[in-house]
Parts: C-alpha cells; structure tokens; sequence
C-alpha cells in the first residue's frame, strides 16, 4: 500500500477511502463536455477535523485535493485535472438546526437540496428555500461555491446572498468560522463583521466549505407555475420590469427553445406565485394577468396558457433528450435584463451554426437587476463530433458573454481564462496574493483559476 494512502485510510478508514480504478474512474468526469482526468485517491471524510487532516497531509506530500458536493456544476468545475485527492463530501449529510423564528438552517457541506426540501416539507411546512432547478442531489454548499440562484432569485437574489454563516477548512488546515457564529452568537448573520466573499466564486480553490447557514422564507399554501407566451423577444425585458414592479411573483423565467418545434421562436415566461388562501391567490392573479400582462392580451401581443398548482419547474436537463446519446451542458451568465433579445438571437445563431436545436433560458434576480442567462447544448456522449460541436458552441457563447457586456457565471477553464485577461490589474494582482495567502503550496482544486497563482 502506498504511503499516502495508508495515511487516508488513517484519517477516515478503509470503507471510504479507494485507490480501486473502477472506483477512481466516476470520480473523472462529469456530466458536460470536459475531457475526464482521474484523481488518484478518493476519500468520504465525516468530520471537518477528517478534512483538516486530509489537507495537512496533501500540503506535506503537495498534492491536489478537489473538493465535490453533488458533482452537478458542469464545465469540469470539480474534475480532478492534476490528480491527487478527491474529497466526496456527501457523508457530511447533517442537518444541524432549523431556527423557525429566525428562519434560518445550518447545514454540513454534503446536504442535498432535496435533502433540505423534504426535510422541510415534514417537520417546517411553512418555511422553504431558495432550490435551483439542478437535480435534487446537488449539495447546498457546492452551489454557494458557485454564486448559484434558486426559485427564489426574484424576491431575494444569489443563494449565495443567503448566507448567515459559514464554517470552511482552509487550505493548511486551520477552521475557522464567519459571521455571528464566529463569536458564539448563534448563525443567525453574516453583519456585520468581516465578510466571507473569500470563498464563493473560487470553485472551491480557497477551502473547504464545511457548514452553512442559510436563510430560509415564508411557504405559503399554495404554489404553482403560470405560463405566458409571446412572440416578439424584444418585450421581454419590459414584461419582466412590470412583472417585478408588482412585487408579488416568486420566480420569474423566460425561455424560447426549438422543440417542440411548433413553439420554435415563441418566448414563454413562467412566473411562479404563491399564496395562503384561494383570495390572496385570486387578487394576486387579478394584479399579475389581467392588469400587468392584459395590455399584451388585448393588443394580441401574448397569451396566457394557464395556471399550475404544484411548482413545474423548467428542466434543462430534458435537452438532454434533443440528440441520441444524451448529453448537454450550458454557458451560465449573469447580464443585465435588457439584453435578453440580444441573448437570444445570438445564441440561436451560435445553435443553428453547429446544428444543436436552441434552448435558451433567463431567470431574473431581484428586483431585474440582472438575469442568469444561459444557453444550453445538446450533444452525443458517443459522438466526438457532436461533442466537438458543443464545446465550439460553448467557447463562442463565453465569448459572446463577455462581447455583450456580461459576466460568465460560473465559467470552465475557457471562461476563467477570458475573465482574467479582462480584468483590472490591481484587482488580479489582490486575486492572486489571496490565493497565494491563503493556499500557499496551491493544492485546492488546481486548474481552476490558475493563472491567479
Ligand atoms: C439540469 C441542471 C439544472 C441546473 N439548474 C441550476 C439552477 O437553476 N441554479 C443553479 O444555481 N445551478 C443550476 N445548475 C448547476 C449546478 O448543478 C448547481 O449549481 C449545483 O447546486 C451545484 O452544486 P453541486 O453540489 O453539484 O456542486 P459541485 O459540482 O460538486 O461543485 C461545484 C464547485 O464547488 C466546489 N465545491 C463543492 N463543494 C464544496 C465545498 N463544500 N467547499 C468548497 N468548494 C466546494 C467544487 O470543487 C466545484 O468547483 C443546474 C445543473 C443542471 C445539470
């Protein structure tokens, strides 16, 4: 047995450490168009004192440990690209305390957001959170890492501007706790001391995310997805700008995709609404389709399809299905609302170039402050072609992001790399002191913002 892995089986035992190749091999890749790369131990701590140990012994040998929750982010955020140590943090699956009052969660790093969604729906019906629309296993803390948004972006913006408190093993071992929690005060806020902006956004290359606390909202009763549908991209932003001013919608999302094909071109926009009773349902209804969207109705610009209880959530992982073979994976962006045409018009003409059927999506954050827009492509996992197409498509919508005047949300090696030429010397200068500062021997998640070291 070799020494390294002799010490992994010291720190968390036989049953959840492997060097065993079959073992190795899910641990490479994941769902997207990266190539695989494979670590060469896998561990599954318990304890954040397990992951302490687990980095103390990397920085002593100088190997890669890759942090990875639910393995969901796409764009290889979490494979291996340089080997070393794979830490699965899904056994860190507690959930700590739920504050009703304060309404508020602590969380181990490995809790599902199905995990939190069911557990609420038992024992706290009247509180839930903000879920993304990724596959239930995603953790919480790995879309914090991220800056992901959920379904409830529109009234309460990022989930990673839900945080009351975090707990993180940094890069040479030491714990450390921030907001309220850090001075005993109970994980009820991040204020107003220091903050933790150390930590998301870099893909787990500045520590290990060990508990979160989370902000959680009123429930109410009765939930459900409206559908409404026009024809002309350019009165998106202006619908979306009424639609917020009522401030009584959850999510808002707009998509246009090219299957099925009758609905090609059409833009559709769900809008989420809640309420506790069937008048509260009923006013609500009255502002949002007959005041806010009627002129449309009546001028023939747009239809309303119908109200839905129980909350459909548009699932981009169905594109999946629009090739033989079944892989997608997207460009994410966070952009000002008011380019939404432009978004769509020219990620339609990047599909069509590289023949994918279109899907384009843009869920609004805030009060319209900004929009996640993203543009999702259908490949063959058993087609290098199709593959070959995809990444094209997805290199040229990078691209594109930053040509529009946006951000690329969570950006694979390709998009880190433009970000970083792009940005203001002095503040890549801070980026990479932090990162040297913080991971001296550069073992966390390596490849990923590199040239910041
Ligand atoms: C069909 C589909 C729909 C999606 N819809 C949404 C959506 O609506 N909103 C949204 O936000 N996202 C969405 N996503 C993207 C992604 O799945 C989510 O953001 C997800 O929450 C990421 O969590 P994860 O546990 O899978 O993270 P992982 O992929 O495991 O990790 C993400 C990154 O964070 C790092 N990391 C993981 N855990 C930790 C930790 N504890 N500490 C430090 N670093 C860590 C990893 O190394 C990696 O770099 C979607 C994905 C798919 C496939």
């Amino acid at each position: 047995m070799n020494s390294v892995y002799e010490a992994l089986v010291e720190i968390v035992g036989k049953d959840h450490s492997s060097v065993q190749p079959e073992e190795l091999f899910i641990y490479s890749w994941d769902l997207g168009t990266t190539e695989p790369h494979r670590p060469d131990y896998a561990v599954s701590p318990r304890t954040p004192e397990q992951i302490q140990k687990i980095v103390q012994l990397a920085n002593k040998e100088k190997i890669p440990v890759v942090p990875l929750g639910g393995g969901l982010s796409l764009a290889g955020l979490a494979v291996p690209f340089k080997g070393g140590i794979l830490l699965d943090l899904k056994r860190m699956d507690s959930i700590i305390e739920v504050n009703e009052k304060a309404r508020y969660t602590v969380v181990e790093c490995g809790v599902s957001q199905g995990q939190l969604t069911s557990y609420l729906e038992r024992h706290c019906p009247h509180l839930t959170h903000s879920e993304p629309g990724a596959p239930p296993t995603a953790t919480i803390a790995g879309n914090m890492a991220i800056h992901g948004q959920g379904d409830l972006a529109q009234p309460y913006g990022f989930n990673s501007d839900m945080i009351n408190g975090l707990e993180v093993v940094l890069p040479t071992g030491e714990i450390c706790q921030f907001g309220s929690c850090s001075i005993g005060s109970g994980w009820f806020t991040l204020h107003p001391l220091p903050d933790v902006g150390l930590f998301l956004g870099w893909t787990g290359t500045t520590g290990i995310i060990t508990k979160v606390s989370l902000r959680l909202f009123p429930c109410k009763k009765i939930r459900g997805a409206a559908l409404f549908a026009v024809d002309n991209e350019e009165l998106i932003p202006e619908i979306i700008y009424k639609l917020t001013h009522t401030q009584m919608v959850e999510d808002i999302v707009a998509f246009s995709q090219a299957i099925p094909p009758f609905s090609s071109g059409l833009q559709h926009i769900t809008i989420n609404l809640s309420a506790d009773s069937e008048k509260e349902l009923e006013f609500k209804q009255e502002i949002i389709f007959d005041d806010t969207l009627g002129e449309y109705i009546r001028k023939g610009d747009g239809g309303y399809l119908g109200f839905n209880r129980g909350l459909q959530r548009p699932q981009i992982s169905k594109t999946s299905d629009w090739r033989k073979g079944g892989g997608f994976e997207y460009v994410g962006s966070i952009m000002p609302i008011d380019t939404y045409p432009e978004c769509y018009r020219r990620g339609r003409q990047i599909s069509e170039k590289h023949d994918i059927p279109y899907t384009v999506l843009g869920r609004c954050i805030g009060a319209a402050h900004a929009m996640m827009f993203s543009w999702t492509y259908a490949f063959n996992r058993a087609d290098p072609e199709t593959i070959k197409h995809a990444k094209a498509a997805l290199h040229e919508t990078d691209d594109l992001v930053l040509k529009l005047g946006g951000t690329i949300w969570k950006p694979g090696l390709y998009g880190q790399k433009l970000v970083m030429e792009r940005l203001n010397s002095s503040t890549f200068d801070l980026m990479r002191k932090v990162k040297q500062l913080l991971d001296p021997n550069g073992i966390m998640n390596p490849g990923n913002w590199e040239p910041a070291l």
